[in-house]
């Protein structure tokens, strides 16, 4: 695919990708070099300029309006920034991403502390968002990405405004998720993490694809 923002920015060149299910994949490349529109054709957030893309082998360039939704549901989304409402506590911003698809009160009430509890989050079930560290919020919106059970998590940035050591442990996460069997896409700037934990690394560059690896170091 290739997508070039109305102002005539190329943001994404000729990029051709197969991500199969069950695997873990690091985009990295330093700043503006097409990471985060990459996830945004993902979860059709932009359209490509050109080409196309297969989610579960449909063809989400050519999905109806409608449809959406039904994609967006098999995907949970992380952001670097949380993005968590501040008004609810915990258990009612995990309880939310269920609520918007219209599930059952009984699931809510028996998913959301089962998720809670596989983030290591039990506790503060009831604490509001501002009453937590960034390492615990991440752990909310993570908590709310796995909810609904999604085939996919895509996390951009997921540990930008994390220390180090919290870095680490949401990253441990993701690899749990991941060896529950969810594919797991991150975007991140984090070398060290990346280095060590030697899983795929597609290597973006102004917008071009320059490296795909097995393994990959950043
Ligand atoms: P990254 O996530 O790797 O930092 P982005 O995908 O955000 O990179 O941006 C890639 C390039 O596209 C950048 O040069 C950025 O300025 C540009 N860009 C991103 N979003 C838009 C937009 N909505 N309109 C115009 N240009 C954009
Ligand atoms: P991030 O990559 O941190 O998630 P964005 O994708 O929103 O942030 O933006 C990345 C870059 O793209 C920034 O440099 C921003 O200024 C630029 N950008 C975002 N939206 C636009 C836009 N509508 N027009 C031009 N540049 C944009």
């Amino acid at each position: 695919m290739t997508k070039i923002y109305s102002g005539g920015h190329v943001a994404l060149q000729d990029i051709t990708v197969k991500i199969q299910k069950g695997e873990f994949v690091f985009i990295v490349g330093p700043s503006g070099a097409g990471k985060s529109t990459f996830i945004k054709l993902l979860i059709r957030e932009e359209m490509p300029t050109k080409g196309q893309i297969f989610f579960n082998g449909k063809n989400i360039t050519r999905m109806r309006h409608s449809q959406v939704p039904f994609l967006r549901r098999r995907i949970g989304v992380v952001f670097q920034d949380f993005r968590l409402l501040p008004q609810k506590t915990v258990y009612e911003n995990v309880a939310f991403a269920m609520e918007v698809i219209e599930a059952p009160l009984r699931e809510i009430k028996k998913r959301v502390p089962r998720v809670l509890e596989m983030v290591g989050l039990s506790h503060k079930m009831n604490a509001k968002p501002h009453e937590l560290s960034g390492g615990e919020q991440q752990r909310v919106s993570l908590a709310r990405a796995l909810v609904n059970n999604p085939d996919v998590i895509i996390a951009d940035e997921p540990t930008g405004n994390l220390d180090p050591d919290t870095s680490w442990e949401i990253m441990k996460l993701l690899n749990e998720i991941n060896m529950n069997g969810t594919t797991l896409i991150v975007a991140t700037h984090a070398k060290d993490i990346v280095n060590a934990m030697r899983k795929r690394v597609l290597q973006l560059d102004s917008g071009k694809l320059v490296r795909d690896e097995e393994r990959g170091v950043y």
